[in-house]
Order: structure tokens, then C-alpha cells, then sequence
């Protein structure tokens, strides 16, 4: 551990779950370094034009569905209608001024949404309850094949958490996805079959999010292999966007998946004061489109960060903290 600690501090990138068993600690700890690694490279793109596709007519994933669920700031500061209607002159106010009917009333401004989901759990049990402990309904996204991935999904089912499952996919760097990765080389035979082993690998599955996939989502023939399966369990999607040509959301819209797309990814690196930057960056965005995503990973200091942030942050700053399935937009 302390010569993967090392090896990781000097590299910059990342480390996986404390406690996941020595054979897989290097391959995770590589993959999920790499992952990161791999899973960066967009993130600016993805935060300056989110949703770049190569259809024209169809609007960006994530400003779409984030801007159909809450009104925007003018709105919410609007005054209601029934103030903005000058006083008449002195008179029967009972005749010249009907009450106001209750059905016309302006609702309340709803508060900016911020989702959390926590990738790559499954090696740690401990990281995994960690997460589950959370004061807000924060996704957990399990990788199939772990050790603690179906304890981990119950436990986080009965906490009525969100669970979802990580689904390994090809990456432009050629980097190992770990079992059941899926690959672009794969016929419809075998990566049906591969689809299927992943999502009855534990129970119960949600909805279903990219692990790398920086090469696999920009598929979009095996993207549309992929939504077809997924709309036929009625799960819904959250493209991770490692790659801003990605075409997950748009398959996922043609076979009428629900689907958000992930915002901002919170710990590319994990010194305090980029978490902070990355957290400020993603209650940015939510206020600006009405709601946001923001995916991190069961790093310590990960995990530490959102036990101290979390708590009272609806009145800190305004930001509610829903599931994920409270973004998805619901195609018709
Ligand atoms: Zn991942």
C-alpha cells in the first residue's frame, strides 16, 4: 500500500480502495489511476461546451435536461403575478379585485438541484458503507465482479440510496477495463452476451454509468446495442463523458432511456484545494442550469471531503441535494 501510496503521489494520479485484496490492488489501482487519467482529458470541453455532439439537431445532453427541471434565476426573482398588477382605483374591491384563485398562485422557487454519484465502488466494503452513510441520497455506482458489490448494493437498497451499476468500456488509451469490459471489437453476439453477465452480476440495478469508455461511447452503432438492452430492464443511464464526442445520450434518447450526463467530476485531483475548487465549480453550475451532476470516486480524502461538506448544505448554499433520478430526462 505505502509503495502504491508512493508510487501514486508521485505520479499525481490516484489510488484506489484501501483494502481491496493485493492481486487486484495493482490492476484496480492502475485502471482507476488511468481511468482518472483518462476521464480528465474532457473535463474542460465537457464544462465549456457541454452536450458537443455530432447530431445539430439535437441539443446538448446535459444543459437540456437540467434546464427543462428548474425555473432560472429571472423566474425565480420574478415577482408573482398577482403583485405585478397595479393597484385599481378605490372602489368594491370585491367586485374590482376578485380574489385571486388559488391554482394561479406562482409556486415557490425551487432551490438548484446537485446529484452525487460515487464511482468505482465494489472493492471496499468499508469505503462502500462510508458512501451509504452519507447525509444525501448519493449513487452508489458498483463495478460487476467486485467482492463487495452485491453486499454493498443490498446495504445501499435498503438505505434507499440510488445503485447503479459501473459498466467497464473500452478506453482510447488501451487501457485494461477489468472484467466485463465491453470493447469496440465485439460482435452484437458477444457483447449482448457480455452486457447481460454485468447487469445480473448483482441486484438491484437502477441504472448504469460509463467506467472510462472514452472509445466504446463514441460507438454509436454499439451504444445503440447497449441502450436497447437497457431500455428493455428499464434502467436509466448517466453518461460519464470521457470522451466530449460521445454519443451515449444520444442513443440513449433514440431508445428512450432515460439519461443526465455528468457535469463535473470532483476529484481529478484530490488536494483540498482542488475538491474545493471542483465542489464550488459543480454548486456554480447547478445554480446556473437549475440542477447539476457531479461523480467522484471512493478516494479517503474523497469521502472525508463530502462527510464535511454535505451537512447542512441545502442552507449553507441554497443547493438541494436530490438522486439522480430526480435529473433524468425522460424521453418520449
Ligand atoms: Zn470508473
Amino acid at each position: 500500500m505505502s509503495i502504491l501510496l508512493a508510487a501514486v503521489l508521485l505520479s499525481g494520479c490516484s489510488d484506489e480502495s484501501p483494502d481491496s485484496a493485493a492481486a487486484t490492488k495493482a490492476d484496480s489501482s492502475t485502471q482507476l489511476a488511468a481511468e482518472v487519467a483518462v476521464e480528465r482529458e474532457p473535463v474542460a470541453p465537457a464544462i465549456l461546451s457541454p452536450g458537443v455532439g455530432s447530431i445539430p439537431s439535437l441539443p446538448p445532453p446535459a444543459p437540456e435536461s437540467a434546464a427543462g427541471m428548474s425555473p432560472d434565476a429571472s423566474s425565480a426573482s420574478a415577482p408573482p403575478p398577482e403583485l405585478a398588477t397595479p393597484p385599481v382605483a378605490p372602489g368594491p374591491a370585491e367586485v374590482q379585485l376578485p380574489a385571486p384563485s388559488p391554482t394561479k398562485m406562482a409556486p415557490p422557487a425551487a432551490l438548484p438541484m446537485l446529484s452525487i454519484i460515487i464511482d468505482d465502488v465494489g472493492h471496499s466494503r468499508a469505503a462502500g458503507e462510508r458512501i451509504i452513510a452519507l447525509p444525501a441520497p448519493v449513487a452508489l455506482a458498483i463495478m460487476p465482479f467486485t467482492r463487495n458489490a452485491q453486499a454493498l448494493a443490498t446495504l445501499a437498497a435498503e438505505a434507499g440510496k440510488p445503485v447503479m451499476l459501473h459498466l467497464p468500456m473500452e478506453n482510447l488509451a488501451g487501457l485494461s477495463m477489468g472484467e466485463g469490459g465491453l470493447s469496440t471489437q465485439m460482435s452484437r453476439t458477444v457483447f449482448d452476451a457480455q452486457l447481460q453477465a454485468s447487469l445480473n452480476a448483482f441486484t438491484p440495478i437502477q441504472g448504469v454509468n460509463n467506467h472510462m469508455g472514452s472509445k466504446l461511447t463514441a460507438d454509436r452503432e454499439r451504444m445503440d446495442w447497449l441502450m436497447t438492452q437497457l431500455a428493455a430492464r428499464q434502467l436509466f443511464f448517466v453518461d460519464s463523458r470521457t470522451n466530449k464526442e460521445t454519443q451515449a445520450a444520444f442513443a440513449a434518447q433514440a431508445s428512450g432511456v432515460a439519461n443526465v450526463s455528468r457535469d463535473v467530476f470532483l476529484d481529478n485531483l484530490r488536494t483540498p484545494v482542488e475538491l474545493e475548487r471542483e465542489f464550488k465549480l459543480v454548486l456554480a453550475r447547478a445554480r446556473k442550469q437549475g440542477a447539476a451532476v457531479l461523480i467522484g470516486h471512493p478516494y479517503p480524502e474523497t469521502l472525508a471531503f463530502l462527510e464535511q461538506q454535505l451537512p447542512g448544505l441545502e442552507a449553507r448554499e441554497g443547493v438541494q441535494l436530490v438522486s439522480v433520478q430526480a435529473l433524468l430526462t425522460r424521453p418520449h
